[in-house]
């Protein structure tokens, strides 16, 4: 039917906005057969002289087969049945058919249908062969312009992704790295080609290194969101192993069936080292402040502590005046009273030297539950800017199902820092420098962390008064560091000790509250 429409609209000239209407076309085809039947019938009387007889209806099969091919099947059929009616006229002259005359129609009728039907599907298969190119040609075309625009915007997004300062990474559900920008060539030293393909972890530092694939299969099946749209700080790995902390935004996109994560990566070396910076002022200050009340608070604790110092030696020189002049059994019943009483007041001054010591660690406590794996990867990240360049290896093992901690998140980290800051003063100079932070499950409800280090180990005339205040073997040093993570961390109800390290230094200990038994994973 759609090549009659194209053959009616051919003939019935220029289409209408629409096409034409189909009565119209039909009209035209129709007349069409009927006017070259009649040019035959008016050729035929022409040419009866020379043609004679034989085979009158031989020259009907040109106006059948020009409808079939240009008109129609309708057209054509109409042609062929005015040819019949023309012959069964022709032959019917004496009002009589002879058997040849029968014949000779049954013959025109069969080779006009064949006619038609070979002709008819001549024109088909042309135009479906022509509009199949025509609808190829056009797919290509859309196709080209298709490809055109995506390659403009893929030049256009590359060029604003290559002017963001911030790195930017996307991966895969498998975390297989699909695209890396100039910014984090710059940032992790890698160029795109080597790590196309390459799984992510590969810059990352333990633990996440490891449990990277297992936080993108648990988000698969659960759908639960620890990182993604929240962001965090945390720690990267360099080329050549340094680690450099840094602030992570991770977006999710769906291209087709596919699952993408884009990362956005900002390198905090310079604004952690400013943040240092500030923080160790901030800390001078408030010592320098405390050092000051301290003066005030010891010129009244003085005073006090006075009196139990006078008080003790007063009953030690009675005791010995008394056993110098031969104890009799009153005298030693005074000498006991005397020595429980030096006791009292020992313990008395005790008390006022805890109290000291109180105020110097003093801040509120503010326990919520935390993620421990987060604050140290925060602290270390603060404590370990500009490590990497020093050469530390650095290695964090977190126990699994000891994430939740019920502490004061900054005067935890006030801990951790302390501790790794020491560690890496204390491997300062040394050829190898490696440091390990780990947790592990420890008595019931409480989680223990472990900084260990392969320094020199503990000084021995600090060994014996470790935790103590003012206590340092360096020149600049306060001493009160151990100190006041000791009041912290029996603060917290845990406990804080140190042993030699398997790495050859020293390793710290301390304790705290587990708040739940949860999967460690982000
Ligand atoms: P400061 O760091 O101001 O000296 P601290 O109380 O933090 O005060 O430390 C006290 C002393 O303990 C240090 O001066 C150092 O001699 C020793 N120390 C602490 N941690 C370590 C360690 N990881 N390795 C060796 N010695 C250490």
């Amino acid at each position: 039917m759609a090549a009659e429409r194209d053959l009616g609209s051919a003939i019935g000239g220029a289409a209408e906005p629409f096409g034409p209407p189909a009565w119209r076309a039909s009209v035209v085809r129709i007349a069409a057969a009927v006017g070259t039947v009649a040019v035959t019938v008016a050729f035929q009387a022409v040419a009866e002289p020379w043609l004679g007889e034989r085979a009158p209806l031989l020259l009907f099969t040109l106006p059948v087969l020009g409808c079939a091919l240009y008109c129609g099947r309708a057209a054509a059929m109409v042609a062929a049945s005015l040819a019949l009616l023309f012959g069964a006229l022709h032959f019917s002259d004496d009002g009589l058919f002879s058997r040849a005359d029968v014949a000779h129609l049954i013959a025109f009728a069969v080779v006009s249908g064949g006619i038609v039907l070979l002709a008819d599907r001549l024109v088909r298969t042309r135009l479906s062969e022509s509009s199949r190119r025509e609808s190829a040609e056009e797919a290509s075309r859309n196709f080209e312009i298709a490809t055109r625009e995506l390659e403009r915007r893929e030049r256009h997004l590359r060029s604003i992704l290559e002017t963001v300062p911030d790195a930017m990474i996307v991966i895969d559900e498998r975390g297989r790295i699909r695209s890396f920008s100039a910014a984090a060539e710059d940032m992790f030293g890698y160029s795109e080609d080597e790590l196309l393909g390459e799984n992510i972890s590969a810059l990352m530092p333990s633990p996440d290194r490891e449990r990277h694939d297992g936080y993108l299969a648990r988000y698969a099946r659960t759908g639960e969101r620890r990182i993604i749209g929240v962001g965090r700080v945390t720690t990267a790995r360099r080329r050549d192993g340094s680690t450099f902390p840094i602030d992570l935004h991770v977006g999710e996109t769906k291209v087709g069936d596919e699952r993408l994560f884009t990362g956005f990566i900002q390198d905090l070396t310079e604004r952690q080292q400013a943040e240092l910076r500030l923080h160790n002022l901030q800390s001078e200050l408030a010592h320098v402040s405390r050092v000051t009340a301290m003066g005030t608070l010891a010129t009244s604790l003085a005073h006090e502590l006075n009196q139990p110092l006078t008080a003790i030696a007063n009953y030690v020189e009675t005791s010995r005046d008394l056993l110098d002049n031969g104890p009799d059994a009153e005298a030693v019943e005074t000498v006991r009273e005397a020595l429980a009483e030096c006791a009292a007041q020992s313990l008395r001054a005790g008390q006022i030297v805890r109290r000291l010591r109180d105020f110097i660690s003093r801040g509120e406590s503010d326990k919520r539950v935390e993620s421990l794996s987060r604050l140290i990867s925060e602290a270390s990240a603060l404590a370990l800017v500009g490590a990497g360049d020093r050469g530390i290896e650095v290695d964090v093992k977190l126990g699994r199902g000891v994430d939740d901690v019920l502490v004061d998140r900054i005067q935890v980290q006030q801990v951790l820092l302390n501790l790794i800051r020491n560690a890496v003063q204390a491997m300062n100079g040394c050829p190898t420098r490696r440091l390990e932070i780990s947790s592990r499950r420890a008595d019931v409800g409480m989680i223990e962390v472990v900084i260990a280090d392969s320094g020199p180990g503990l000084p021995p005339e600090v060994g014996e008064h470790l935790f103590q205040p003012f206590v340092s073997t360096k020149s600049e040093g306060m001493g009160l560091g151990l100190s006041i993570s000791h009041a912290i961390v029996t603060g917290h109800g845990g406990r804080i000790w140190a042993e030699p390290s398997r790495l050859g230094g020293t390793a710290f200990h301390f304790t705290l509250m587990d708040a739940g038994d949860k999967d460690d994973e982000r």
